[in-house]
């Protein structure tokens, strides 16, 4: 069986702008990043989920979540990875690949192949990206 996309969430530029705060826009809409330490959720160690600060969409929980020594919050993976885009980033010399949320767009960072078990990968998220929610 063919698994069908979530409903998609789309807005305009303005009510973008009216939903979220300054950075959270600059971030998920204009593909902005955040100082790496300066950031709500690097050091966060509190069992919970992580969801897109943009659309609610359930991106990562903390079982996924380990310390990469960069900075920002990192993940060997994403709750499925259906949550989430993959896309070409050629703004910089090398071509990275930049993770968006899969329902809104909205972007969250970017993924490497240079993480933990068991999948390898390290998605290098921007707080500013995700809401976190504490496990009941
Ligand atoms: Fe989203």
């Amino acid at each position: 069986m063919i698994k069908m996309a979530k409903e998609k969430v789309s807005k305009t530029e303005e009510e973008w702008k009216k939903a979220l705060t300054s950075d959270q826009y600059r971030i998920l809409r204009l593909k902005g990043t955040e100082l790496p330490f300066h950031n709500e959720y690097h050091d966060n160690k509190r069992k919970g989920k992580y969801y897109c600060a943009g659309c609610g969409n359930e991106l990562f929980t903390s079982d996924a979540k380990y310390d990469s020594g960069t900075g920002w919050p990192s993940f060997f993976a994403p709750i499925s990875e259906d949550k989430v885009e993959f896309h070409d980033d050629k703004t910089f010399r090398a071509v990275r690949t930049e993770v968006a949320c899969a329902r809104c767009g909205g972007h969250l960072g970017h993924v490497f192949d240079d993480g933990p078990g068991p999948t390898g990968k390290r998605y290098c998220m921007n707080s500013g990206s995700l809401r976190f929610v504490d496990e009941k």
